[in-house]
């Protein structure tokens, strides 16, 4: 049985180096990638940062973690937090901010304005449900489920600091269940467990319906699907920035891969956003396969990783204390 730091540690260096991978090649189209697919940890590209660095997937999830590991949950230091990344670099793998959304900037900008109301900062439309809140919500499911709350009110408050609209609060719901029964039990039967549990909690949601792909052909959750076996190929696969497509694909890059490697570097060479794409497939890939499946290469070459992993210990301290 590994410890809670060896889990966090595993889901929060998993998405990292998913994050990193995909990078370099972030709004790179997939017919592009199918010719020179990304294997290995690269630099450069889209941005022009060497190889290892990570985006603001991993920069704001490393800023809510930063106040999490205190063991409580306080919003505005949360969203304090955000802004120092924009503003200061903090949370940065090279002390410059080189990547953000535009609805997290937005609601970033909301949260200066009237810093009394972080929970309302995120946009509540239907049009506002890019990935942004789901690429971050790893820490809040991690202390969720190492804090004993296993609450997932608190996951959608989370969302809702940038994404408020019920469809982003539910995609993380439903990344959380299933990151909670790979914690539980790293095997991909808990993928489907995970996912069977956020369709029976979801379901007098009509939202929930948004999700039915993901529950009965790329899940196969029992009380839906009949044969078990993935039925949905790549091409019906879409790896833009809408949260539905991020959560879509990760889960199908894990159910459809044998290793923390291939299953990241499907997601990177699904094509779109890359980075986001392989950074939520990466955290779950992570509690499956654990840390110890990470290729070490690829870890060395994450940039601060050693301030990451502190984090991480700091927060497994913390939480696990009786
Ligand atoms: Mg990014």
């Amino acid at each position: 049985m590994h410890t809670a730091e060896y889990k966090i540690k595993s889901v929060m260096l998993g998405h990292a180096v998913g994050d990193a991978l995909g990078v370099p090649v972030e709004f790179t189209p997939r017919t592009v990638l199918d010719r020179t697919p990304v294997t290995d940890m690269m630099g450069y590209g889209t941005y022009n940062m060497p190889a290892g660095c990570w985006s603001d997937d991993t920069s704001m999830a490393l800023a809510a973690l930063d106040s999490l590991k205190a063991g409580k949950v306080d919003w505005g230091q949360i969203m304090g937090n955000f802004a120092q990344w924009v503003h200061a670099g903090r949370y940065t793998p090279t002390g410059v901010l080189f990547d953000i959304g535009g609805i997290c900037r937005d609601a970033i900008r909301r949260f200066e304005a009237y810093p009394a109301a972080p929970l309302q900062c995120g946009p509540t439309d239907e049009y506002s449900n890019g990935n942004g809140s789901l690429m971050r919500i790893h820490p809040f499911s991690l202390y969720a489920y190492f804090c004993g709350t296993r609450d997932t009110a608190l996951i959608h408050d989370a969302s809702a600091l940038t994404h408020g609209h019920l469809r982003s609060r539910i995609a993380c719901g439903i990344y959380t269940f299933v990151l909670w029964a790979l914690l539980d039990s790293p095997t991909k039967a808990a993928v489907q467990t995970g996912l069977a549990q956020a369709y029976g909690h979801y379901k007098t949601y009509d939202e929930n319906r948004t999700f039915l792909r993901l529950y009965r052909d790329i899940g196969q959750i029992p009380c839906l699907a009949e044969d078990g076996t993935v039925s949905v190929d790549r091409s019906a696969l879409r790896s833009d920035g809408y949260v539905v497509s991020t959560l879509e694909a990760a889960v199908w890059c894990l159910l459809t891969t044998d290793s923390f490697e291939a299953c990241v570097l499907k997601a990177v060479n699904l094509g779109e956003d890359t980075d986001t794409t392989a950074a939520v497939a990466g955290g779950l890939a992570g509690a499956l396969y654990g840390l110890s499946a990470i290729p070490a290469d690829w870890r060395s070459q994450l940039k601060e990783s050693t301030s990451i992993e502190s984090l991480c210990a700091q927060a497994a301290a913390a939480w696990t204390k009786a």
